[in-house]
């Protein structure tokens, strides 16, 4: 069987067998273990990181760190059909899916390697324009600057999308000048730990600039200092054991954790016209693509009660064309889930949402799953529920991580909707669908108080635009509340996890000297 070592202080270490094997989630066969490196290797690593890597990496221009990022997109690329393969067989991913996860990550890497190139030949960005401080001595200025941290930059991945989280996380953190060490979700490591492999084979990185953890981290939370960063995504659960870690040693945390994503539907849309199309085609990509199990899937679908049987029945047409199985059968539209473990928990889930709920539609494909074994997988159906909103508080806030969507009748008074959708206790994303702007307007501005993100569609909003669950590079993930608090992305905001802003005084040659812009006189007041 495959074993997979973590890479740290520029080796490639040995290490314990992990509790934790890697398994095909369609047959349920083994595919590879994890040897979990020892403290000792981990603080070695961490040393060369915060010695070597960081310090290398901070003598850069933003154009120089730009130029590690295009490398490692174009080894991503160059290998992008071998990294679809592991996510199929690790994750239980479609064609699709993997190709989302992997493609997905290159993009990202493409993206923030060209915002790098934008900024060019300078070490530092500076926050906003030179302040005058002083109207007596006029050259005397005030500025903003945005600097790396000085620690160590650890990106704790959940298993949904090993590619893409990997690598929006270190694309940011070696943008902004600071090391990075990965921790993939064990489970679904097969991926990560081959793009790491290949970065590393490629001989593109510093020493010390990415660095890999394999297997469980908990007992070494203690091993971090005051400078380093935890950008983490998973679950509340896990996201809140960290954090009282955090508080107690004071590294900065970023967490990006679950949500009950809402779309709500306008009463002015008719059955059957483009806006109702969208929003259809939108709720079964949430049910079905990943077999759920994005965090920005969209989870519960206000809609007013006069129209829930006519979403119930178009929904249902839709996902009664699903296909379940293992995906290395090109007829095979919907995968496993990626674990034993969440199979589990989406059986609990569901028998929550039962006590609330009714189930109207729950597809047979799982029975007999195409190309997948009879027992040992992890296949589970789409399934349907219709729940009374208002009332049903706890089918508002559960997030069931699987091929799961609550259909809610509600009242369309844009404040009813939004209290509803507030239920969820803060969300990545909230969805509006409706060519009545009013409506539209007063249903957002609602949302926008407990969501990360706001998706106004109406009908001149094309099949083939970004869904609702597309997280883009450019605008800014996560939410508040029990989604984590945290924000990636955004374009260059997604550097500022990684760094820190410091306020420079002093004479205008001198801060601009220190900035390393020197810049006339004239040059400073025209800018
Ligand atoms: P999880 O069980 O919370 O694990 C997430 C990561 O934390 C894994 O790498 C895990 O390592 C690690 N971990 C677990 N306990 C730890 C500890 N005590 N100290 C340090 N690290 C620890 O989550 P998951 O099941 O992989 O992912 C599903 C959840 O993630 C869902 O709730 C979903 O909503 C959320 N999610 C959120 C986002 C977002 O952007 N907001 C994106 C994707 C997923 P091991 O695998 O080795 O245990």
């Amino acid at each position: 069987m495959r074993q997979l070592r973590g890479f740290l202080n520029s080796t490639w270490v040995d290490g314990q067998p992990s509790r934790t094997k890697l398994y095909n989630p369609s047959t349920g066969e083994a595919v590879a273990e994890v040897l979990e490196p020892s403290s000792s290797d981990l603080v070695a690593g961490l040393e060369l990181a915060r010695t070597k890597g960081g310090p290398e990496l901070r003598q850069m221009t933003y154009a120089q760190r730009a130029e590690i990022l295009t490398g490692m997109a174009e080894v991503n690329a160059a290998h992008a059909q071998e990294l679809d393969e592991l996510a199929m067989v690790n994750g239980g991913k479609t064609k699709a899916g993997a190709q989302f996860d992997v493609g997905g990550g290159t993009y990202t890497l493409q993206h923030y390697a060209e915002l790098g190139r934008g900024i060019g030949d300078a070490k530092y960005r500076t926050d906003g324009r030179w302040l005058q401080l002083s109207s007596r001595h006029l050259q005397f200025i005030g500025q903003h600057v945005w600097v790396p941290v000085s620690g160590v930059a650890i990106g704790i991945n959940a298993d949904n999308f090993p590619a893409w989280s990997l690598a929006q996380k270190v694309a940011r953190s070696i943008l902004a000048g600071v090391s990075f060490l990965c921790k993939p979700a064990t489970a679904t490591a097969l991926v990560a730990h081959r793009m790491v492999e290949l970065w590393v084979e490629a001989g593109i990185l510093p020493d010390g600039v990415l660095q890999l953890f394999m297997g469980d981290f908990s007992s070494h939370l203690g091993n971090l200092q005051e400078d380093d960063v935890i950008a983490f995504t998973g679950s509340a659960e896990t996201g809140g054991r960290i954090a009282y870690h955090t508080r107690r040693i004071g590294y900065r945390f970023s967490a990006e954790t679950d949500s009950s994503n809402a779309a709500a539907l306008g009463p002015d849309v008719q059955d059957g016209s483009p806006t109702w199309q969208l929003f259809i085609d939108h709720a079964v990509f949430a049910t079905t693509f990943l077999t759920g199990q994005m965090c920005t899937s969209l989870r519960r679908l206000l809609v007013p009660r006069e129209k829930t049987q006519a979403v119930v029945d178009a929904l249902v047409a839709e996902l009664s064309k699903v296909v379940v199985g293992n995906p290395a059968d090109p007829s095979v539209t919907i995968g496993p889930l990626t674990t034993a473990d969440r199979l589990r928990e989406v059986q609990r889930g569901l028998r929550l949402l039962r006590q609330e709920g009714r189930v109207v539609y729950e597809g047979q494909g799982s029975r007999s799953p195409v190309g997948g074994t009879p027992s040992g997988n992890f296949f589970w159906p789409t399934v349907v529920l219709v729940n009374e909103g208002i009332e049903a508080l706890m089918s508002q806030h559960l997030e069931v991580f699987g091929p799961v969507i609550q259909i809610t009748a509600v009242d369309p008074k844009p404040s009813v909707v939004s209290e509803v959708s507030a239920r969820g206790g803060g969300s990545l994303v909230g969805a509006v669908y409706s060519d009545d702007v009013p409506w539209v307007t007063a249903v957002a501005q609602g949302l926008m108080g407990h969501t990360g993100r706001v998706y106004v569609a109406n009908s001149r909003v094309d099949r083939k635009a970004p869904n609702p669950a597309t997280v883009l590079p450019h605008l800014v993930h996560g939410g508040p509340g029990r989604a984590g608090g945290g924000e990636e992305l955004g374009g260059l905001r997604g550097l500022e996890a990684f760094q820190r802003r410091v306020a420079l005084e002093g004479d205008e040659w001198l801060v601009n000297a220190v900035i390393g812009t020197p810049r006339t006189r004239e040059a400073v007041a025209a800018s």
